[in-house]
Protein backbone atom coordinates (compact mmCIF):
# COMPACT_ATOMS: atom_id res chain seq x y z
CA UNK A 1 0.00 0.00 0.00
CA UNK A 2 1.51 3.27 -1.12
CA UNK A 3 -0.29 6.36 0.81
CA UNK A 4 0.01 10.11 -0.38
CA UNK A 5 -0.77 12.22 2.89
CA UNK A 6 -0.93 16.06 2.87
CA UNK A 7 -1.11 18.36 5.99
CA UNK A 8 -1.77 21.92 5.14
CA UNK A 9 0.07 25.05 7.23
CA UNK A 10 -2.15 25.30 10.02
CA UNK A 11 -1.08 21.21 10.74
CA UNK A 12 2.54 22.24 10.45
CA UNK A 13 2.16 25.00 12.24
CA UNK A 14 4.59 24.50 15.41
CA UNK A 15 6.47 21.84 17.24
CA UNK A 16 3.64 20.32 19.05
CA UNK A 17 1.84 20.22 15.07
CA UNK A 18 4.71 18.41 13.89
CA UNK A 19 5.13 15.84 16.04
CA UNK A 20 1.60 15.02 15.35
CA UNK A 21 2.28 15.02 12.19
CA UNK A 22 5.00 12.87 12.54
CA UNK A 23 3.19 10.51 14.70
CA UNK A 24 0.41 10.16 12.01
CA UNK A 25 2.89 9.00 8.86
CA UNK A 26 4.76 6.90 11.85
CA UNK A 27 1.25 5.13 12.21
CA UNK A 28 1.19 4.30 8.65
CA UNK A 29 4.87 3.29 8.32
CA UNK A 30 4.11 0.96 10.82
CA UNK A 31 1.07 -1.13 9.60
CA UNK A 32 3.90 -1.77 6.16
CA UNK A 33 2.60 0.90 4.12
CA UNK A 34 4.89 3.27 1.57
CA UNK A 35 4.31 7.09 3.05
CA UNK A 36 4.72 9.89 0.78
CA UNK A 37 4.34 13.45 2.59
CA UNK A 38 3.41 16.73 0.98
CA UNK A 39 3.56 19.87 3.48
CA UNK A 40 2.81 23.20 3.04
CA UNK A 41 4.59 26.18 4.76
CA UNK A 42 3.94 26.44 8.25
CA UNK A 43 1.34 28.29 9.52
CA UNK A 44 0.95 32.09 7.77
CA UNK A 45 4.83 31.40 6.43
CA UNK A 46 3.71 32.49 2.30
CA UNK A 47 2.19 35.63 3.95
CA UNK A 48 5.01 36.71 6.12
CA UNK A 49 7.43 36.07 2.90
CA UNK A 50 4.97 38.20 0.49
CA UNK A 51 5.07 40.60 2.89
CA UNK A 52 8.80 40.92 3.55
CA UNK A 53 9.24 40.70 -0.32
CA UNK A 54 6.70 43.73 -0.89
CA UNK A 55 8.64 45.49 1.86
CA UNK A 56 12.14 45.25 -0.02
CA UNK A 57 10.55 45.77 -3.83
CA UNK A 58 6.72 46.15 -4.30
CA UNK A 59 7.77 44.96 -7.37
CA UNK A 60 9.48 42.27 -7.17
CA UNK A 61 10.12 39.99 -10.11
CA UNK A 62 8.26 36.86 -10.00
CA UNK A 63 11.15 34.56 -10.59
CA UNK A 64 12.52 36.09 -6.86
CA UNK A 65 8.89 35.34 -5.44
CA UNK A 66 8.96 32.43 -6.08
CA UNK A 67 12.66 31.54 -5.32
CA UNK A 68 11.64 33.18 -2.02
CA UNK A 69 8.24 31.30 -1.43
CA UNK A 70 9.83 27.98 -2.27
CA UNK A 71 11.64 28.67 1.34
CA UNK A 72 8.19 28.15 2.89
CA UNK A 73 7.53 24.35 2.28
CA UNK A 74 11.38 23.54 2.04
CA UNK A 75 11.79 25.07 6.07
CA UNK A 76 8.53 22.68 6.80
CA UNK A 77 10.26 19.35 4.97
CA UNK A 78 13.22 19.61 6.86
CA UNK A 79 12.04 19.75 10.01
CA UNK A 80 9.54 17.21 9.27
CA UNK A 81 11.88 14.98 8.20
CA UNK A 82 13.86 15.86 11.57
CA UNK A 83 11.00 14.79 13.64
CA UNK A 84 10.40 11.23 12.31
CA UNK A 85 13.84 10.83 12.85
CA UNK A 86 13.70 12.06 16.20
CA UNK A 87 11.07 9.62 16.74
CA UNK A 88 13.13 7.13 15.74
CA UNK A 89 12.06 6.61 12.17
CA UNK A 90 13.93 6.62 8.97
CA UNK A 91 12.92 9.69 6.90
CA UNK A 92 14.24 11.97 3.83
CA UNK A 93 13.13 15.25 3.01
CA UNK A 94 12.92 16.62 -0.71
CA UNK A 95 12.18 19.45 -2.48
CA UNK A 96 10.87 19.89 -5.92
CA UNK A 97 14.21 19.63 -7.77
CA UNK A 98 15.53 16.98 -5.79
CA UNK A 99 12.55 15.16 -6.94
CA UNK A 100 12.18 16.61 -9.74
CA UNK A 101 8.94 18.35 -10.01
CA UNK A 102 8.95 19.53 -13.80
CA UNK A 103 6.31 22.36 -14.41
CA UNK A 104 5.42 25.20 -17.33
CA UNK A 105 7.49 28.24 -16.77
CA UNK A 106 4.88 30.58 -15.31
CA UNK A 107 6.29 32.10 -12.15
CA UNK A 108 3.88 31.94 -9.60
CA UNK A 109 0.93 30.50 -11.32
CA UNK A 110 3.03 27.56 -12.80
CA UNK A 111 1.25 23.92 -13.58
CA UNK A 112 2.73 20.50 -13.30
CA UNK A 113 3.87 18.73 -16.16
CA UNK A 114 6.09 15.49 -15.75
CA UNK A 115 7.21 14.03 -12.16
CA UNK A 116 9.89 11.89 -12.51
CA UNK A 117 9.12 9.18 -9.78
CA UNK A 118 12.60 6.98 -9.42
CA UNK A 119 14.32 8.65 -6.44
CA UNK A 120 11.16 8.95 -4.63
CA UNK A 121 10.52 4.68 -5.52
CA UNK A 122 14.26 4.28 -4.28
CA UNK A 123 13.56 5.95 -1.06
CA UNK A 124 10.55 4.31 -0.68
CA UNK A 125 11.88 1.07 -1.38
CA UNK A 126 14.86 1.39 1.01
CA UNK A 127 11.93 2.08 3.83
CA UNK A 128 12.10 5.65 4.35
CA UNK A 129 9.48 8.14 5.00
CA UNK A 130 9.28 10.63 1.62
CA UNK A 131 8.64 14.12 3.05
CA UNK A 132 8.24 16.66 -0.25
CA UNK A 133 7.44 20.34 -0.60
CA UNK A 134 4.17 21.01 -2.01
CA UNK A 135 3.24 24.09 -3.97
CA UNK A 136 6.64 24.28 -6.23
CA UNK A 137 8.52 22.95 -8.56
CA UNK A 138 11.06 23.38 -11.45
CA UNK A 139 10.69 24.93 -14.93
CA UNK A 140 12.74 24.85 -17.92
CA UNK A 141 15.65 26.90 -17.23
CA UNK A 142 16.02 25.37 -13.93
CA UNK A 143 14.48 27.68 -11.82
CA UNK A 144 12.08 27.60 -9.13
CA UNK A 145 8.14 27.98 -10.05
CA UNK A 146 5.00 28.00 -7.66
CA UNK A 147 2.15 26.42 -8.47
CA UNK A 148 -0.02 29.14 -6.93
CA UNK A 149 -1.88 29.81 -3.62
CA UNK A 150 -3.22 26.94 -1.80
CA UNK A 151 -1.42 24.88 -4.45
CA UNK A 152 0.43 22.15 -2.10
CA UNK A 153 -2.94 20.16 -2.72
CA UNK A 154 -2.23 20.02 -6.48
CA UNK A 155 1.16 19.01 -5.90
CA UNK A 156 -0.26 15.79 -3.56
CA UNK A 157 -2.83 15.01 -6.06
CA UNK A 158 -0.08 14.96 -9.12
CA UNK A 159 2.43 12.86 -6.67
CA UNK A 160 -0.82 10.14 -5.88
CA UNK A 161 -1.21 9.65 -9.62
CA UNK A 162 2.35 9.62 -11.10
CA UNK A 163 3.25 7.26 -7.95
CA UNK A 164 -0.43 5.23 -8.52
CA UNK A 165 -0.79 5.92 -4.86
CA UNK A 166 -3.88 3.65 -3.20
CA UNK A 167 -4.68 6.52 -1.50
CA UNK A 168 -4.13 10.32 -1.50
CA UNK A 169 -5.04 11.95 2.05
CA UNK A 170 -5.86 15.59 2.00
CA UNK A 171 -5.44 16.82 6.05
CA UNK A 172 -6.64 20.28 7.09
CA UNK A 173 -7.90 21.78 10.35
CA UNK A 174 -11.76 21.07 9.58
CA UNK A 175 -13.18 17.26 9.76
CA UNK A 176 -14.03 17.52 5.82
CA UNK A 177 -16.13 19.30 3.28
CA UNK A 178 -19.21 20.44 4.92
CA UNK A 179 -22.89 21.25 3.34
CA UNK A 180 -22.11 24.90 4.22
CA UNK A 181 -19.59 26.79 5.42
CA UNK A 182 -19.96 26.56 9.14
CA UNK A 183 -18.98 30.12 10.02
CA UNK A 184 -21.98 31.32 7.94
CA UNK A 185 -24.88 28.27 8.62
CA UNK A 186 -24.10 26.97 12.18
CA UNK A 187 -25.61 24.05 11.31
CA UNK A 188 -23.55 22.76 8.79
CA UNK A 189 -23.05 18.74 8.47
CA UNK A 190 -20.10 17.22 7.42
CA UNK A 191 -20.26 15.15 4.32
CA UNK A 192 -19.48 11.54 3.65
CA UNK A 193 -18.67 11.82 0.27
CA UNK A 194 -18.72 14.21 -3.17
CA UNK A 195 -18.56 14.07 -6.88
CA UNK A 196 -15.68 15.90 -8.34
CA UNK A 197 -18.25 17.85 -10.32
CA UNK A 198 -19.81 19.41 -7.12
CA UNK A 199 -16.45 19.78 -5.15
CA UNK A 200 -15.13 22.10 -8.02
CA UNK A 201 -18.24 23.91 -8.42
CA UNK A 202 -18.50 24.54 -4.41
CA UNK A 203 -14.25 25.04 -4.95
CA UNK A 204 -14.55 27.64 -7.28
CA UNK A 205 -17.53 29.14 -5.76
CA UNK A 206 -15.09 30.08 -2.44
CA UNK A 207 -15.43 26.59 -0.21
CA UNK A 208 -12.01 27.06 -0.13
CA UNK A 209 -10.66 23.64 1.48
CA UNK A 210 -9.31 21.67 -2.08
CA UNK A 211 -7.36 23.55 -4.65
CA UNK A 212 -9.82 23.87 -7.70
CA UNK A 213 -6.76 22.41 -9.89
CA UNK A 214 -6.27 19.89 -7.17
CA UNK A 215 -10.16 17.99 -8.16
CA UNK A 216 -9.54 19.31 -11.69
CA UNK A 217 -6.49 16.70 -11.75
CA UNK A 218 -7.89 14.04 -9.38
CA UNK A 219 -11.06 13.68 -11.42
CA UNK A 220 -8.23 13.53 -14.65
CA UNK A 221 -6.21 10.73 -12.94
CA UNK A 222 -9.22 8.87 -11.27
CA UNK A 223 -7.05 9.70 -8.05
CA UNK A 224 -10.02 9.02 -5.12
CA UNK A 225 -9.63 11.76 -2.46
CA UNK A 226 -10.01 11.89 1.34
CA UNK A 227 -10.27 15.36 3.04
CA UNK A 228 -9.88 15.07 6.87
CA UNK A 229 -8.63 17.04 10.23
CA UNK A 230 -5.17 16.33 10.97
CA UNK A 231 -6.58 17.49 14.79
CA UNK A 232 -8.49 13.92 15.04
CA UNK A 233 -9.49 10.95 14.01
CA UNK A 234 -12.83 11.38 12.53
CA UNK A 235 -13.73 10.41 9.01
CA UNK A 236 -13.41 12.80 6.46
CA UNK A 237 -15.11 13.32 3.14
CA UNK A 238 -14.77 10.88 0.41
CA UNK A 239 -14.39 12.91 -3.08
CA UNK A 240 -14.82 10.62 -6.01
CA UNK A 241 -16.28 10.41 -9.35
CA UNK A 242 -19.99 9.71 -7.91
CA UNK A 243 -21.20 9.31 -4.80
CA UNK A 244 -23.79 6.71 -4.53
CA UNK A 245 -24.14 6.29 -0.65
CA UNK A 246 -26.22 9.65 0.02
CA UNK A 247 -28.44 9.69 -3.00
CA UNK A 248 -29.14 13.37 -2.27
CA UNK A 249 -30.74 16.20 -4.60
CA UNK A 250 -28.27 19.01 -3.27
CA UNK A 251 -25.01 18.75 -1.48
CA UNK A 252 -24.64 22.12 -0.55
CA UNK A 253 -24.60 25.51 -0.05
CA UNK A 254 -22.47 27.66 -1.24
CA UNK A 255 -21.23 31.65 -0.32
CA UNK A 256 -19.47 34.27 -1.79
CA UNK A 257 -18.57 37.54 -0.71
CA UNK A 258 -15.67 38.53 -3.22
CA UNK A 259 -18.02 39.64 -5.94
CA UNK A 260 -18.43 42.66 -7.73
CA UNK A 261 -20.95 43.51 -10.03
CA UNK A 262 -20.55 45.62 -13.54
CA UNK A 263 -23.52 46.50 -15.67
CA UNK A 264 -22.41 47.98 -19.57
CA UNK A 265 -25.37 50.06 -20.34
CA UNK A 266 -26.84 51.55 -23.82
CA UNK A 267 -24.22 49.08 -25.84
CA UNK A 268 -25.37 49.16 -29.51
CA UNK A 269 -27.34 46.26 -30.12
CA UNK A 270 -25.47 44.76 -33.39
CA UNK A 271 -22.96 41.73 -33.89
CA UNK A 272 -19.58 41.71 -32.52
CA UNK A 273 -20.37 44.10 -29.58
CA UNK A 274 -20.16 40.95 -26.88
CA UNK A 275 -16.86 39.87 -28.28
CA UNK A 276 -15.34 43.59 -28.38
CA UNK A 277 -16.21 44.24 -24.55
CA UNK A 278 -14.77 40.38 -23.35
CA UNK A 279 -11.94 40.65 -25.92
CA UNK A 280 -10.85 43.73 -24.05
CA UNK A 281 -11.18 42.38 -20.64
CA UNK A 282 -9.89 38.94 -21.43
CA UNK A 283 -6.55 40.66 -22.83
CA UNK A 284 -6.16 42.32 -19.36
CA UNK A 285 -6.95 38.96 -17.85
CA UNK A 286 -10.20 40.07 -16.07
CA UNK A 287 -12.09 36.63 -15.47
CA UNK A 288 -15.81 37.45 -15.87
CA UNK A 289 -18.78 35.69 -13.94
CA UNK A 290 -22.27 35.64 -14.06
CA UNK A 291 -23.11 37.22 -17.68
CA UNK A 292 -26.49 38.68 -19.02
CA UNK A 293 -27.26 39.94 -21.71
CA UNK A 294 -30.29 42.28 -21.92
CA UNK A 295 -33.35 42.29 -24.74
CA UNK A 296 -32.87 45.36 -27.42
CA UNK A 297 -35.00 48.47 -25.80
CA UNK A 298 -34.47 51.62 -28.10
CA UNK A 299 -31.98 49.58 -30.29
CA UNK A 300 -29.52 49.18 -27.32
CA UNK A 301 -28.79 46.47 -24.60
CA UNK A 302 -27.35 46.24 -21.58
CA UNK A 303 -24.63 43.22 -20.30
CA UNK A 304 -24.07 42.71 -16.81
CA UNK A 305 -21.35 40.50 -15.45
CA UNK A 306 -19.22 39.90 -11.95
CA UNK A 307 -15.93 39.44 -11.30
CA UNK A 308 -13.80 39.35 -7.86
CA UNK A 309 -13.20 42.21 -6.09
CA UNK A 310 -9.10 41.99 -7.56
CA UNK A 311 -10.31 42.35 -10.49
CA UNK A 312 -13.11 45.32 -10.32
CA UNK A 313 -10.43 48.26 -10.89
CA UNK A 314 -8.85 47.08 -13.88
CA UNK A 315 -12.25 45.65 -15.43
CA UNK A 316 -13.93 49.22 -14.88
CA UNK A 317 -11.07 51.01 -16.30
CA UNK A 318 -10.88 49.30 -19.43
CA UNK A 319 -14.67 49.59 -19.85
CA UNK A 320 -14.24 53.21 -19.35
CA UNK A 321 -11.51 53.78 -22.22
CA UNK A 322 -13.43 51.78 -24.60
CA UNK A 323 -16.64 53.64 -23.88
CA UNK A 324 -15.28 56.22 -26.63
CA UNK A 325 -13.98 54.12 -28.94
CA UNK A 326 -15.00 50.41 -29.46
CA UNK A 327 -18.52 50.13 -27.02
CA UNK A 328 -18.82 53.85 -28.01
CA UNK A 329 -22.16 55.30 -26.29
CA UNK A 330 -21.84 52.75 -23.16
CA UNK A 331 -22.10 53.51 -19.45
CA UNK A 332 -20.56 51.37 -16.78
CA UNK A 333 -22.32 51.24 -13.54
CA UNK A 334 -20.99 49.10 -10.69
CA UNK A 335 -22.72 47.75 -7.32
CA UNK A 336 -19.74 46.41 -5.09
CA UNK A 337 -22.39 45.45 -1.95
CA UNK A 338 -23.10 41.93 -3.58
CA UNK A 339 -23.17 38.87 -3.14
CA UNK A 340 -23.18 35.18 -4.99
CA UNK A 341 -24.85 32.49 -2.98
CA UNK A 342 -25.13 28.87 -4.92
CA UNK A 343 -26.69 25.47 -4.14
CA UNK A 344 -24.76 22.49 -5.66
CA UNK A 345 -25.56 18.95 -6.24
CA UNK A 346 -25.41 16.07 -8.79
CA UNK A 347 -29.12 14.87 -7.94
CA UNK A 348 -29.97 18.26 -10.16
CA UNK A 349 -28.85 16.78 -13.53
CA UNK A 350 -32.05 14.49 -13.31
CA UNK A 351 -34.57 16.40 -11.15
CA UNK A 352 -36.71 19.30 -11.91
CA UNK A 353 -37.38 21.97 -8.99
CA UNK A 354 -34.77 22.49 -7.99
CA UNK A 355 -33.89 26.37 -9.00
CA UNK A 356 -37.84 26.89 -7.70
CA UNK A 357 -37.03 25.70 -4.06
CA UNK A 358 -34.27 28.27 -3.86
CA UNK A 359 -36.39 30.73 -5.25
CA UNK A 360 -39.21 30.26 -2.96
CA UNK A 361 -36.40 29.90 -0.09
CA UNK A 362 -35.52 33.48 -0.63
CA UNK A 363 -38.72 34.97 -1.11
CA UNK A 364 -39.56 33.57 1.93
CA UNK A 365 -36.80 34.73 3.86
CA UNK A 366 -37.40 38.27 1.70
CA UNK A 367 -34.65 38.52 0.06
CA UNK A 368 -34.22 39.99 -3.44
CA UNK A 369 -32.64 38.21 -6.49
CA UNK A 370 -30.24 40.52 -8.96
CA UNK A 371 -28.92 38.12 -10.81
CA UNK A 372 -29.18 34.02 -11.79
CA UNK A 373 -26.88 31.66 -13.16
CA UNK A 374 -27.05 28.07 -13.74
CA UNK A 375 -25.03 25.05 -14.31
CA UNK A 376 -25.86 21.25 -15.09
CA UNK A 377 -25.83 20.48 -11.31
CA UNK A 378 -25.62 24.61 -9.37
CA UNK A 379 -28.09 27.18 -9.44
CA UNK A 380 -26.58 30.53 -8.60
CA UNK A 381 -28.28 34.27 -7.16
CA UNK A 382 -26.64 37.08 -7.06
CA UNK A 383 -28.28 39.11 -4.12
CA UNK A 384 -27.23 42.17 -2.00
CA UNK A 385 -23.95 41.43 0.29
CA UNK A 386 -26.13 41.81 3.63
CA UNK A 387 -28.58 39.33 3.18
CA UNK A 388 -25.53 36.56 2.80
CA UNK A 389 -26.07 35.04 6.26
CA UNK A 390 -29.56 35.27 5.54
CA UNK A 391 -30.07 33.75 2.22
CA UNK A 392 -27.50 31.15 2.38
CA UNK A 393 -29.55 29.67 6.14
CA UNK A 394 -33.06 30.09 4.74
CA UNK A 395 -31.47 27.86 1.12
CA UNK A 396 -29.94 25.43 3.77
CA UNK A 397 -32.77 24.73 5.63
CA UNK A 398 -35.38 24.68 2.32
CA UNK A 399 -33.23 21.44 1.45
CA UNK A 400 -32.94 20.18 4.83
CA UNK A 401 -29.51 19.94 4.77
CA UNK A 402 -29.19 20.22 8.50
CA UNK A 403 -27.44 18.06 11.03
N1 LIG B 1 2.02 27.61 1.17
C1 LIG B 1 1.25 27.87 -0.03
C2 LIG B 1 0.16 28.88 0.27
O1 LIG B 1 0.02 29.33 1.38
C3 LIG B 1 0.70 26.64 -0.66
C4 LIG B 1 -0.30 25.87 0.15
O2 LIG B 1 -0.43 26.08 1.33
O3 LIG B 1 -0.98 25.02 -0.42
O4 LIG B 1 -0.57 29.23 -0.61
MG1 LIG C 1 -5.05 24.79 1.35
Amino acid sequence: MLVVKKFGGTSVADKDRIFNVANRCIEDYKKGSQVVVVLSAMGKQTDVLIDMAKDINPKAARRELDMLLTTGEQTSVALMAMAINALGYPAISMNAFQVAMHTTADYGGARIKRIDTDRIKNELDNRRIVVITGFQGINKYDDYTTLGRGGSDTTAVALAAALHADACEIYTDVDGVFTADPRIVPKARKLNEITYDEMLELASLGAGVLHNRSVEMAKKYGVQLVVRSSLNTSEGTVVKEESNMEKMLVSGVAADKNVVQIAVENLPNKPGVAFKLFHHLANHNVNVDMIIQSVEHDSTQDICFTVTEDMAETAIETLKRHSNSSLKGSHVTVTRDVAKVSVVGAGMMSNAGVAAKMFEALYDAGVNILQISTSEIRVTVLIERKYTETAAQAVHDAFSLDD
